[in-house]
């Protein structure tokens, strides 16, 4: 499972994504860049968050 903190990019926002494919979690985090901050994603963006993915440890 791979995680993205959008508090890594927004200091203070508290959402975070999961998904297997990190598509998936781009996907979900366009959304919210628009619905929550406004915010349309560019290159340089979906670049920051595809580095910001982390593989989350299985428990
Ligand atoms: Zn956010």
């Amino acid at each position: 499972m791979k995680l993205f903190r959008c508090g890594d990019v927004v200091p203070g926002c508290a959402a975070t994504f999961r998904a297997v494919e990190e598509d998936e979690i781009l996907g979900a985090v366009g959304e919210h860049a628009v619905r929550d901050h406004g915010v349309q994603p560019d290159d340089a963006m979906v670049a920051r968050v595809r580095r910001l993915v982390v593989v989350e440890p299985e428990p």
